[in-house]
């Protein structure tokens, strides 16, 4: 692949339907970038496909051609490894298909969480959506996806049925229960192997959603995040808390629980009764909502920004780690999150993560406005996380751009998704935005390959 430049790019204009941009286009500076503009990426070419035989043609081209090709529907979770590549925006393959008897949806690869929520809500039946509505499902739920829902219905890869893929040499193949090994890979395992072009998944029942923020000064963070950890010990599967701690410039800190409930309001209101202990909140969102506007709880920026992430799963919350977490004002980062995992995600699973024992996820957060901030970020995580009970593995989704699938999937898992690889795209055309080890690292990786199964690694079965 070093002989980049003489490749003849602008012929994939013959052979794709949707738009090609090349880099002496003046549209390039644009669409050449991701979501997160903290990372710089420089692929050769950028193909918005508008269906599967675009990604076919495309995919056809890359291999004669010997040049990597990764998908990437925005880029909320881009490393630059699209250097050099030719970068598949799949955004225009959108089309949604729900079947609300049978309770499933079939859809684009481009389609985004808050668009098939709206479809799925209209019937009283939800997907499983995560914080931001314009992450893309297939992008996320190849990574496992981390859903409001996940401790009432695992993953969001558990709820993929089925998927349309096209391999490296161009091939076009559906993937379902007949194909069980590239199935268990497609549910979780990344995006090394193939192009997706859709998925059915399956949508559960939602009559009724309660959802929303409370929201205090940062000087009540103790007693708030006291009252947390007391409710996450007793909720039910069908209720999910998340604590933030928020910092935005010019604003006073502040401390939140972010909730949503799969039931009735009474019931929801009953199970988070401890916080009415607390101080006064500054402000309550709680209420009924349309699962279609779950994105709203958090209000994450939808518009394309910068930010550096660092995520982590947490063995327990105890004293100690409630002090490091409140104790310090957490600026420069701008939010630091726990999420409440446990239920369904700690249930024995076969999907390439496995089960998570951890019962607590952290995600640290702040936005790189200079490179001098964005080095005082890096050190605000490293000290944080460095006092935090992290247990050293985190989904995919959680990944930065300095880490690899290794470092969230347990070894059998990447040795099944490397032999795989091998098979179906032998000169590593497909590029996910992490990478897998060979074989040889995988197999000397230090790591014990039961430990997600079990509490060796001093993982609580659940708190
Ligand atoms: C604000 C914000 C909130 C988030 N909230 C959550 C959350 O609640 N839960 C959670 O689990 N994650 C969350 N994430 C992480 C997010 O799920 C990942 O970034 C994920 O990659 C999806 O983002 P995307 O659709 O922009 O995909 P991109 O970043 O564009 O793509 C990421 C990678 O997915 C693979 N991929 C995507 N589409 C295809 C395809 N069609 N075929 C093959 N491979 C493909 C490729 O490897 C690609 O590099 C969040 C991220 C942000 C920035």
């Amino acid at each position: 692949m070093s002989s980049l430049p003489q490749i003849p790019f602008a012929s994939l204009r013959d052979v794709v339907r949707g738009r090609v941009v090349l880099p002496a286009d003046a549209e390039f500076e644009d669409v050449r970038r991701p979501w997160n503009l903290a990372i710089e990426q420089s692929p050769s070419a950028v193909v918005e496909a508008v269906d599967a035989d675009d990604v076919a043609a495309v995919l056809r081209f890359a291999s004669t051609h010997a040049v990597p090709v990764t998908a990437q529907p925005s880029g909320h979770g881009a490393t630059g490894r699209a250097d050099g590549a030719i970068l598949l925006r799949t955004g225009n393959i959108d089309s949604i298909s729900v079947d609300p008897d049978a309770r499933t949806a079939r859809i684009g690869a481009g389609v985004r969480s808050g668009d098939l929520q709206r479809a799925a809500a209209a019937h009283s039946l939800t997907a499983l959506p995560g914080s931001s509505p314009v992450v893309t499902v297939t992008g996320a739920a190849l990574g496992g996806g981390l859903s409001w829902f996940s401790r009432r219905f695992g993953w969001m890869a558990d709820s993929v049925l089925a998927a349309d893929i096209v391999l490296a040499d161009g091939t076009i193949r559906r993937v379902d229960d007949s194909d069980p090994e590239l199935l268990w890979a497609l549910r979780g395992g990344g995006g090394e192997l193939a192009i997706v072009t859709s998925v059915e998944v399956r949508l559960r029942p939602a009559p009724a959603v309660f959802g929303g923020r409370l929201l205090w000064a940062a000087t009540d963070s103790r007693a708030v995040a006291e009252v947390y950890r007391a409710m996450t010990r007793s909720a039910p599967d069908e209720l999910t808390l998340w604590l933030e701690l928020l910092h935005f410039p010019g604003v006073e800190p502040m401390i939140a629980i972010d909730v949503t409930y799969l039931g009735l309001e009474e019931n929801a209101r009953e199970w988070m009764r401890p916080v009415e202990s607390l101080p006064v909140p500054l402000s309550d969102t709680r209420g009924m909502l349309s699962a279609a506007d779950l994105g709203g709880i958090t209000a994450e920026p939808t518009a394309p920004s910068a930010g550096l992430s660092r995520g982590e799963l947490l063995a327990h919350l105890d004293d100690t780690a409630l002090d490091a977490l409140v104790n310090e004002p957490i600026a420069p980062l701008m939010t630091v999150q726990i999420r409440h995992l446990g239920g369904a995600l700690s249930q024995p699973s076969d999907s390439p993560h496995g089960p998570l024992r951890e019962p607590y996820a952290v995600y640290l957060f702040g936005v790189p406005a200079s490179a001098e901030i964005a080095a005082s970020i890096r050190a605000a995580q490293e000290r944080l996380i460095a006092s935090l009970p992290v247990t050293g593995r985190k989904p995919i989704t959680f990944l930065t751009r300095s880490e690899s699938l290794a470092d969230a999937l347990p070894v059998t898992s990447l040795q099944r998704l490397r032999r795989l690889k091998d098979a179906l795209d032998p000169d590593g055309i497909i590029r996910g935005n992490f990478g897998l080890p060979d074989a040889e690292r995988i197999s000397s990786k230090n790591f014990d390959a039961d430990m997600m199964g079990t509490s060796a690694n001093g993982i609580p079965d659940m708190e």
